[in-house]
């Protein structure tokens, strides 16, 4: 009864896309799925007037082309982010305004913006020699995935101001600190998703659109003609595989046979589950060294989006915190205002320790130090921290440390035995990205049926 084709552990958007396409292609599969829900990463949450908000993967913009094709192949629709009005950026105390369309810089003094410029163009072009498939074959790997990002943010930029938006830009893109960061790394994430600019960008970027209603119906729509297959609060525990198949055991104790199994965890809890016969050791401590980021994702709604009145459309880059990104969420047509807020990178890992009204009452603070004393009277707070939740362990995705793309590179994709893996870090394209991870459980579908 409980033996398919395949099994695919996970029913995020990565393994919901590997198990369509192996279904569509005639084989049987079952998705086992830790959490009482599907979506991953992305999750439905809603106000307390009954508003869809997302309290995890959201936005999709240009080049994201199987993300759109799957919405409209799904029924769903995309609505923009707001996005007009002038941009606030506080850098060194200061407040200045920013265009909202893409390329538009900061108003800074000549010298930081000449810094920046050189900054930005001099990464681009590094980030353009590396090698999307082959990280490690980037010309010059070992000597860029021999440092950190920061190591190379201090050695090129020579402005607080330059230093700053590298600094927040890396925040906002790995929740995590450029410290943490491989240079090849992120070299390797900014050309995956186009550039830094566009990785930064509404306008024609990455955050351009939404899915009407919420991200997490892309999951549930690719769920819905699964049916059964999709089992639900089937947390796995261990994986045994062997010339006659795979065994997966649920923390619940039920078994699952299959020709071959797709995990689609983040490398990370890949790495905890129980292997018989056990991973390979290169295999094994690639997943050791690849974290997660840390990152709460917060939201204030607002009896209005009173931030528009005075021209602003809602967004914040400050180099002061906790929140130091900001957005205006509300969806087209409703009158109050959402304003959404990260605590990436460090400020996640200190502010995740502290009481939720801690948190609600600093991300009051700084909006009203960005938009005025109207931040003050909020109607409503909701937040959800990605580092406590137990099937994540971290988000927005996994970072690659110093010296494990040329050390342990080759081990990422490919399958041990009957095991193949997916999600979006696996993914040469817009990795960490939504479109990353459908992306990857279709590639990795199609390797299961080319019987690699
Ligand atoms: C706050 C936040 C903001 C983000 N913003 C964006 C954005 O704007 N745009 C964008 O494109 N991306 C964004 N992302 C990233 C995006 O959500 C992810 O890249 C994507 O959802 C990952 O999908 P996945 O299928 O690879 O992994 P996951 O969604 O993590 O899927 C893995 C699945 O495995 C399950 N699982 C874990 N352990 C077990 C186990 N032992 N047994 C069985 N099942 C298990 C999990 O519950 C999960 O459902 C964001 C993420 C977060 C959290």
């Amino acid at each position: 009864m409980n033996r398919t084709d395949v099994l695919v552990i996970g029913a995020g958007l990565a393994g919901l896309a590997a198990a369509r396409a192996l279904a569509a292609a005639g084989r049987s599969v079952r998705v086992l799925e830790a959490r009482d829900r599907v979506g991953g990463r992305t999750k439905g949450g809603s106000t307390a007037d009954g508003q869809w908000v997302e309290l995890g993967g959201q936005w999709i913009g240009p080049t994201q082309d199987r993300m759109y094709e799957l919405v409209s192949e799904l029924g769903l629709q995309t609505v923009p982010t707001y996005n007009t009005g002038k941009t606030l950026v506080k850098l060194g105390g200061k407040k200045s305004l920013m265009g909202e369309k893409k390329g538009a810089i900061p108003r800074l003094s000549p010298i930081a913006l000449a810094d920046l410029g050189q900054g930005l163009a001099r990464f681009t072009a590094l980030s353009k020699k590396v090698d999307l498939d082959r990280p490690w074959l980037t010309p010059n790997a070992p000597m860029l995935d021999g440092q950190t990002y920061r190591s190379w943010i201090r050695r090129n930029l020579r402005t607080a101001a330059g230093r700053a938006y590298f600094q927040i830009s890396c925040e906002a893109l790995f929740s995590a600190d450029p410290s943490d960061i491989s240079l090849l790394h992120a070299a390797f994430y900014m050309k995956s998703g186009v550039d830094l600019e566009t990785l930064m960008a509404v306008d024609r970027g990455a955050q351009q659109d939404r899915v009407d209603g919420g991200s997490v119906l892309v999951s549930e729509r690719m769920a819905q003609p699964l049916g059964d297959a999709v089992v639900l609060g089937a947390a796995v525990r261990r994986i045994e595989h062997d010339d006659a198949g795979v065994r997966v055991f649920t923390r619940s104790g039920e078994l699952f046979e299959a020709d071959c199994v797709i995990v689609t965890l983040p490398p990370t809890l890949a790495g905890r589950l129980e292997y018989s016969p056990p991973l390979p050791g290169w295999r094994d401590q690639l997943t050791q060294r690849v974290p997660s980021g840390s990152v709460l994702k917060l939201y204030l709604v607002y009896e209005t989006p009173f931030w528009r009145r005075q021209g602003l459309n809602g967004q914040v880059g400050s180099d002061t915190g906790p929140v130091k990104v900001t957005f205006d969420n509300s969806p087209p047509g409703y009158e109050k205002g959402i304003m959404l807020g990260f605590m990436e990178g460090n400020d996640g890992r200190e502010w995740a320790r502290r009481t939720p009204d801690e948190r609600k009452q600093a991300f009051i603070d700084n909006l009203a130090e960005y938009f005025g004393e109207e931040a003050r009277h909020p109607l409503e707070y909701i937040e959800q921290d990605w580092m406590a939740e137990e099937f994540s362990r971290g988000c927005y995705g996994a970072h690659f440390t110093p010296g494990v793309w040329t050390a342990y590179g080759q081990a990422l994709r490919d399958p041990v035995g009957r095991i193949h893996w997916a999600g979006t870090e696996y993914s040469p394209i817009w990795n960490g990205y939504m479109e990353g991870a459908v992306r990857s459980g279709e590639a990795t579908a199609a390797e299961v049926l080319a019987g690699g």
